[in-house]
């Protein structure tokens, strides 16, 4: 096969294998500002607020760019009021959000962790009892530099009962994981279309109460501007990425037919579950306790042995179909493997069969 029409099935943390259901929706062209494109962008803003369990106090605001666009506009829109925002740090992600606050000049404090150890909601009660200049917090759900779960139900509930605001990078669990604004009486969350939603990249969105949107940002990033445009016309303010929009409502139907995010959620767990045994079984290592471990994407220690390449390992995997994905973790030499995507079970075990092949075959010629 040559290299286009070969089938790659990427284990990464996103962009994701969609389905040929969401990569059909993309073969239509949109006029931008045509009554059927403005209904199509209302379809997902509707989807999106429907599964965070929003009310009308509610905005959903999708923009152009990948996640990071919207986490930067959520801090920028949600993170300029009065006090500080402190930032829980336990991965590259929560690093990023303090790289965005200082780059932007919004008061705040980061609170680091070691990359492998969750939030602890008693000590965030503690110092959020000690400091009451910390107006808000902000927090990554799924670190997906580990592909650690911070508890962010008890965060959440510490954070309500101290009168705070939530801010959430809910980029790699949105759409599987529950992130309900309501229930978890959060601020703001940002995530994309290109993760769990299993859509295709192009866009990142905020879903946030909509007094909260008290800062500005730069223009293009600006929610309360584009909140006004999608309330008055529901047009986009600049050129939408049409065929992305389109991609992202065929996936929110195929969430729902799947069974909505708790089906979903069951199919990624299976996921971790045969490959993270099945890795075990081949002698692998995983970085993280199984209780602290997402099912989104499993970071393994790269093996000591000899015949351990990592760029070996990687392409004899690629030429069998598989994209596996570089490690980000500080301390340590590992690499990753995505759970999510139009991935299953089966998938899973077929690559543990590549797996066992490449291990193979760099023991034989290393
Ligand atoms: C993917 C991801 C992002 C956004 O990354 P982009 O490359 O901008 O799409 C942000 N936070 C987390 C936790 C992510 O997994």
């Amino acid at each position: 096969m040559t290299h286009t029409s070969r089938k790659t099935l990427l284990l990464t943390p996103g962009p994701l294998t969609v389905s040929d259901r969401v990569r059909g929706a993309m073969m239509r062209d949109w006029g931008a500002r045509d009554p059927a494109f403005v209904a199509l962008t209302r379809r997902v803003i509707d989807g999106l607020l429907r599964i965070s369990g929003a009310d009308a106090r509610h905005a959903a605001i999708p923009l152009q760019g990948s996640g990071t666009f919207a986490v930067e506009a959520m801090l920028r829109a949600c993170g300029a009021g009065p006090g500080k925002t402190l930032i829980l740090v336990n991965g590259a992600y929560g690093r990023r959000m303090a790289d965005i606050c200082r780059t932007a000049g919004l008061a705040h404090d980061v609170h680091e962790m070691p990359e492998d150890q969750p939030v602890d909601p008693a000590a965030l009660r503690a110092l959020l009892g000690a400091r009451s200049d910390l107006s808000r917090v902000a927090v990554v759900h799924c670190e997906t530099t580990s592909g650690l779960l911070n508890p962010i139900e008890q965060i959440a509930g510490t954070c309500h009962a101290a009168g705070r605001a939530l801010l959430i990078d809910a980029m790699s669990s949105f759409g599987a994981l529950p992130v309900d604004i309501n229930a978890l009486n959060a601020t703001a969350i940002a995530a994309s279309s290109n993760k769990c939603l299993q859509g295709v990249p192009g866009i990142g969105f905020v879903l946030c109460r909509r007094d909260a949107l008290v800062g500005g940002g730069p223009v293009v990033l600006d929610l309360a501007a584009q909140l006004r445009g999608f309330d008055t016309d529901g047009q986009w303010r600049f050129t939408p990425p049409t065929h992305v929009v389109a991609a992202l409502a065929e996936a929110l139907d195929e969430l729902a037919d799947e069974g909505g995010s708790a089906a979903r959620l069951a199919r990624y767990r299976r996921n971790v579950a045969v490959l993270s045994q099945g890795m075990r079984a081949l002698g692998f290592v995983t970085l993280l306790p199984d209780a602290v471990q997402a099912p989104i994407i499993v970071s393994f220690r790269e093996p000591e042995e000899a015949w351990f390449d990592f760029q070996r390992f990687y392409d004899g995997l690629d030429q069998r179909g598989f994209m596996i994905y570089a490690g980000k973790m500080r301390a340590l030499r590992s690499f990753r493997v995505g759970a999510i995507g139009q991935v299953f079970p089966e998938d899973m075990e077929r690559f543990l069969e590549a797996v066992k092949a490449v291990i193979a075959e760099l023991r034989a010629t290393g």
